[in-house]
């Protein structure tokens, strides 16, 4: 019987070759009709045999083309037209494009292929791409996708390049970078002073690096600085250019089998690490490893990924592994156009491998660990952004500004959440102005004009500050943690009143005090405090997240240790005397010393008391150190105590602190000793959690906070939870860190305003 259906498609099917590959199908199975983008879907008419049309599409939802991902189909039997032929016809432009756009992809196999392929027109030309794979959200303007719409629009295509885009069965049907060495992009090399470089851009690079020079070079969200990666003088010189002393640096290789000589790759993370969006995948370093040790002094984990664009397999089949991090100032957002280029040239960088065709939005890598066998995000950016995160309810547009450190913000549509890229720490200028222009871009990109805004409950966030000179039908603050747990609850879909863990760094508590290993019962409605990590002083505030062995003195005055004082000063006989005791009689007077409940800074203090860090020259390096350090094989835990006051669980580590100052004065195994710390996080958590469950009748426990972001502590706590028969619910799509919380604060505020409805 024969038959005619329409067919609407919705999910990530725009720029992705879903109309070409309809297209084929139609064609594979002599069915008529046509295929074209309205605003919202993919709209198909097929008509011929019904089991054929059955087989279509199947075909369509078993098979479709790599990227897309599909969300929906709907089909209705419409009348037949008895026509004959399948056509690709004008996307509808109208209306309000509530498509979903595509992220930047890795260079694809076959693009590969072709590329190393001399007897191919684009034998080693650097910007090949096809429908599959090349850059999208850094090089458009605007929706619809189209290549006017995007910063190829100035190149016009040669007549090889139009007659591929043109063709529906070329595999660069409509594919928008479409280019070549005729008609497309080309590289540049410049020196330290700007000026152009003579010879082949590529070869002298190479030249260049292998001297030990560290180069700018351009990628698809911004520059890298590149040098060697096995020798450590290029890396010294790096980190004194950039002010970074310790925090770890990504490593490019040519390609998974190099990068696993060096790195311990398991199954997930190898394919973590070849996924189109290539992330830097966080991996262990091999004992015999030849890469320098100056790339992560802290700790054996290094940041790996893999070429992204045909400029990286080119230059790394010559030069693996290279260095190939962010190139800014620190704090500064990254570097992605020729005059943000130039004031890093002959400062940071020798030289730049640049080309002509722009960056429209500025993206860093994303960085990503496995733990627990899921992703765990360390950052969220190019590949991901922007893609959408479901929610599990509609509602108005709401604009969440996101925290103040490593920020990120967050629009929302009726049931879908997009997150911007990293945008980072607003304290530095250019990045504040960086966030405000995002925000606009953001909203003009995706047509959303939020009347609703979310923010931070610390006035003194420049997000916030941000949001209240905003005009807006309604503002809510968000509780920092609330909104850590928010986020967990957002991305699991979690509607239901769940027993919230944040153990995180810092934020403002609503009684005034810093906030940061906290117990809630809620739902995204609310949530109430059910228990929390024991107070104690952070003389100095912010020195003191800078200083450690503050947060120790802190602890150890806060809970009569005495011994805490005398460990510090022979710990650290660079710190005076005489400062120490300025910093006691900080304590002492309760001056300028806010009380905090922090796990991260409760992390601090055992650092500091193991001599670990007395300056942190990066957020969580004594976390990191002292997680480096820990026997994982040791399942022992020191002892606490949970007291109940005034209807909240306190949760006290003085008895723990007390028996680490016994072990170390000892001189027992430091790796056991951190083992036991970790492991007596995890029995508090457990313990709090069944004390609220038998009160509560509440299963589920959704985990979030900075601290998360430590693999040792989060898979023990998730397996130590289940154990205990509980629902454990953790981040696996967005960081539990504080690029989360725009996140967080966006869904309280949808779930806020449809309770007031
Ligand atoms: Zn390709
Ligand atoms: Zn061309
Ligand atoms: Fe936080």
């Amino acid at each position: 019987m024969r038959k005619r259906t329409a067919l609407k498609i919705t999910g990530r099917v725009q720029g992705v070759g879903f109309r070409p590959t309809v297209y084929r199908y139609a064609r594979e199975f002599g069915l008529a009709g046509h295929v074209f983008n309205d605003p919202s879907a993919v709209i198909i008419e097929a008509e011929g045999d019904a089991e054929t049309l059955r087989l279509f599409i199947d075909k369509l939802e078993c098979s479709p083309p790599p990227l897309a991902r599909i969300e929906s189909i709907t089909s209705t039997d419409i009348s037949l037209e008895n026509n004959t032929g399948f056509s690709i016809l004008p996307s509808a432009s109208n209306g309000s494009v509530f498509l979903e756009v595509p992220h930047d992809l890795a260079t694809c196999a076959n693009c590969r292929r072709e590329l190393f392929d001399p007897s191919d027109r684009r034998f080693k030309y650097p910007f090949i791409n096809c429908t599959n794979c090349g850059p999208r959200f850094t090089i458009i303007n605007a929706v619809p996708y189209d290549r006017d719409r995007t910063s190829m629009r100035t190149f016009t295509m040669c007549k090889e390049c139009q007659d591929e885009y043109d063709d529906p069965a070329n595999r660069r049907f409509d594919a928008q970078p479409n280019a070549c060495a005729v008609c497309g992009p080309k590289l540049s090399l410049i020196d330290a002073a700007g000026k152009p470089i003579s010879g082949d851009p590529l070869d002298k690079t190479i030249e260049l690096l292998q001297s030990g020079a560290i180069g700018a070079i351009k990628g698809l969200g911004g520059y890298h600085l590149a040098c060697l990666a096995t020798t450590d003088t290029a890396i010294a010189a790096l980190r004194l250019r950039k002010h970074r002393p310790h925090k770890a640096l990504a490593i490019m290789f040519a390609s998974a089998s190099a990068a696993a000589q060096e790195v311990f790759l398991s199954a997930d993370e190898l394919s973590l690490l070849q996924s189109p969006e290539r992330p830097v995948v966080i991996c262990k370093r091999k004992a015999d490893s030849r890469l320098s040790s100056q790339i992560s002094p802290d700790t054996n984990d290094i940041g790996v990924m893999l070429p992204y664009t045909p400029l990286h397999l080119l230059l790394l089949e010559k030069l693996s592994p290279l260095v190939m991090t962010s190139c800014n100032r620190l704090d500064e957002p990254l570097a992605c156009d020729e005059k943000e280029l130039q004031s890093l040239l002959g400062t940071i960088a020798d030289f730049a491998l640049t080309h002509n065709r722009p960056i429209v939005r500025r993206c860093d890598d994303s960085v990503v660990k496995i733990a627990y066998g899921k992703p765990l995000f360390i950052r969220r950016s190019r590949g991901y952004t922007p893609d959408i995160i479901r929610l599990p309810f509609s509602g108005p547009a709401v604009l969440a500004v996101g925290g103040q450190l490593k920020n990120t913000f967050c629009i929302t549509r009726p049931y879908q959440a997009i997150i911007s890229q990293h945008i980072g720490d607003l304290d530095e200028f250019t990045t504040f102005t960086f966030f405000k222009e995002s925000i606009r871009d953001f909203c003009d990109f995706f047509k959303v004009a939020p009347r609703i805004i979310a923010h931070d409950l610390h006035p003194d966030y420049a997000s916030t500050r941000f949001a209240q000179a905003l005009e807006a039908d309604r503002k809510i603050a968000v509780q920092h943690h609330h909104a850590h747990i928010a986020a967990c609850m957002a991305e699991n879909q979690l509607t239901k009143p769940v027993i919230g863990v944040a153990l995180d760094g810092t934020g403002y508590g609503d009684d005034g005090a810093i906030w940061g290993g906290e117990f809630f019962v809620g739902d995204l409605g609310g949530f109430t405090r059910a228990a929390h990590f024991e107070y104690f002083p952070l003389p100095g505030g912010d020195a003191a997240i800078e200083h450690p062995w503050r947060s120790a003195l802190g602890y150890g005055i806060a809970q009569n240790i005495p011994e805490v004082k005398d460990l510090l000063a022979a710990l650290y006989p660079q710190i005076p005397l005489s400062e120490i005791g300025v910093v006691i009689g900080m304590i002492n007077q309760k001056l300028n010393s806010p009380l905090t409940s922090s796990a991260g800074r409760l992390f601090d203090v055992v650092a500091a008391l193991f001599g670990l860090c007395a300056t942190a020259t990066y957020e969580g390096q004594a976390a990191i150190r002292l997680q480096q350090i820990a026997d994982t094989a040791c399942k022992e835990a020191y002892p606490f105590t949970i007291k109940n006051e005034s209807n909240t669980d306190i949760i006290y580590f003085a008895d723990m602190v007390r028996s680490i100052l016994m072990d170390l004065s000892k001189g027992a195994d430091k790796s056991a000793i951190s083992a036991r710390f970790h492991n007596t996080l995890t029995q508090a958590i457990v313990q709090e959690c069944l004390a609220l469950r038998a009160g509560q009748k509440i299963n589920s426990v959704a985990l979030s906070g900075g601290v998360f972001q430590n693999d040792l502590l989060l898979e023990r706590t998730i397996a130590e939870l289940s154990k205990a028969d509980f629902a454990v619910y953790h981040h696996t799509k967005v960081p539990p860190n504080d690029a989360g919380i725009a996140l967080g604060q966006a869904s309280m505020a949808l779930a806020q305003v449809q309770n007031k409805e």
